[in-house]
C-alpha cells in the first residue's frame, strides 16, 4: 500500500514538473512588440507559437536582448532576422546577433548586397524576392515594394493563421501598390515620421529637409493619416505609428493629425518608441 501512494506521489510530482516546463515553453510573446523604431535604430519583434523573428537589427546586440529579456523572450529561440533595407538605423546589430545566434538573415539580393558593403561581413543570408510571398516557420511573408533611397527596400505584411500584419516603414510616399498590399491588415505598424511644418522650420541644413520630405524620404504624419483612413475596416484592431523623428514630430502631433484625418473611425493607436520597448498586441 505504502509503495503504491508513494508511485501515485512520484507520478503525481512528474505531472506537475511536466505542466510547469509546458507552461515554461508557452512564455514569451504570441504577438508582436516593437522594441525600437526611429533614425537611432528599429528591431520589431513577432512570435507566434511556432516561429520567433526579429525584423531589422538596428540596435546593439545587446540592446536588442536586453529588450527582448522584457517581453520575456530569449533571444536564443530566435530563428531569423528579415531586413526592410541596409540603412544603419536597421542593420547596426544584425551581423553580430545573427552570428552569435547562428541563424540566418533573410533579405532581397540587393538589400543583402548593402548589408556587405555596409558592415563589411557577411552573414547567412536567406534570399527572397521582392514580390514574392515566402514561408517561414508558420509565418506567409510577402515583401514589397516601397520608394526610400537603399538599393531595393521592402515592406512586409505577415500573415500567420487568419491573422495578417503589416509592417511598413521608411518610405518617401504611398503608392497604388503599398496602399493595396495593406488593405484587409488585422495590425498595422505605419510611419508617421514627421509634421511637415516641424521639418521646415527645423535647424537642420536644407539636404537633410530636402531627403525628408522627398519622394525616397519618410512619411509625414499627414500621408500616414490619409493612408490609415483609406486603410480602415472594422477588423483593423491596432495601429502603430512608427520612426517618428525626435526633433521634427512628437507623440502628441503625430497622433492628433492621423486621428484628425480618421474623423472619428474608432481604432486602437499607439505610438513606436526610440527609447524603450512599446505596447504588445498578442495575436488571438
Ligand atoms: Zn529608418
Ligand atoms: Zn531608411
Amino acid at each position: 500500500m505504502k509503495g503504491m501512494i508513494a508511485a501515485i506521489k512520484i507520478l503525481y510530482l512528474l505531472l506537475l514538473i511536466g505542466k510547469a516546463m509546458q507552461m515554461s515553453c508557452a512564455t514569451g510573446l504570441i504577438g508582436f512588440c516593437p522594441l525600437a523604431s526611429g533614425s537611432k535604430g528599429n528591431a520589431l519583434f513577432l512570435g507566434t507559437e511556432k516561429t520567433r523573428i526579429l525584423i531589422d537589427a538596428g540596435l546593439s546586440a545587446k540592446a536588442i536582448a536586453d529588450r527582448l529579456s522584457q517581453i520575456d523572450i530569449d533571444p536564443k529561440t530566435l530563428q531569423a532576422i528579415l531586413v526592410t533595407h541596409e540603412h544603419t538605423d536597421h542593420i547596426a546589430g544584425l551581423a553580430v546577433l545573427a552570428h552569435r545566434l547562428n541563424i540566418p538573415v533573410l533579405a532581397n539580393a540587393e538589400t543583402a548586397k548593402g548589408i556587405i558593403a555596409a558592415l563589411g561581413s557577411r552573414p547567412r543570408f536567406k534570399i527572397f524576392a521582392t514580390g514574392e510571398t515566402f514561408c517561414f516557420g508558420d509565418l506567409e511573408v510577402h515583401p514589397f515594394s516601397i520608394p526610400h533611397d537603399t538599393f531595393d527596400p521592402v515592406a512586409f505584411t505577415i500573415t500567420c493563421r487568419d491573422i495578417k500584419m503589416g509592417i511598413c516603414a521608411d518610405l518617401g510616399h504611398v503608392t497604388s501598390m503599398v496602399q493595396k498590399q495593406l488593405e484587409g491588415c488585422d495590425f498595422l505598424y505605419l510611419e508617421a515620421n514627421h509634421q511637415i511644418s516641424m521639418v521646415h522650420s527645423c535647424a537642420r541644413p536644407q539636404v537633410y529637409k530636402n531627403r525628408v520630405l522627398g519622394k525616397q524620404g519618410h512619411l509625414s504624419n499627414d500621408e500616414c493619416g490619409k493612408l490609415l483612413e483609406r486603410l480602415h475596416h472594422p477588423r483593423l484592431q491596432h495601429v502603430y505609428l512608427a520612426h517618428l523623428s525626435s526633433e521634427c514630430n512628437t507623440p502628441e502631433v503625430a497622433l492628433d493629425v492621423v486621428r484628425r484625418h480618421l474623423n472619428g473611425k474608432e481604432v486602437d493607436i499607439s505610438i513606436s518608441y526610440q527609447d524603450k520597448i512599446s505596447k504588445s498586441v498578442i495575436f488571438k
